[in-house]
């Protein structure tokens, strides 16, 4: 199980995709949707909203 890289906070499947989502494809350093809002001066709220948009759009990213 991975962890966030910044608090350490065990991550969900969806959180370690929307890193790959908002930082690259590559990164083997995941964040949690708090520090990822954090990260990139958006609210968690919003994080939520784009996993669901990538969600809805059936981005391979996101096994379900
Ligand atoms: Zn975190």
């Amino acid at each position: 199980m991975s962890a966030c890289a910044q608090c350490g906070k065990e991550l969900e499947h969806d959180e370690i995709a929307i890193t790959q989502k908002l930082v690259n494809r590559g990164t083997e350093r995941f964040y949690c949707t708090r520090c990822l809002a954090e990260k990139f001066k958006i609210s968690e709220e919003d994080v939520r909203r784009l996993i669901e948009n990538f969600k809805a759009a059936g981005c391979s990213l996101f096994s379900c």
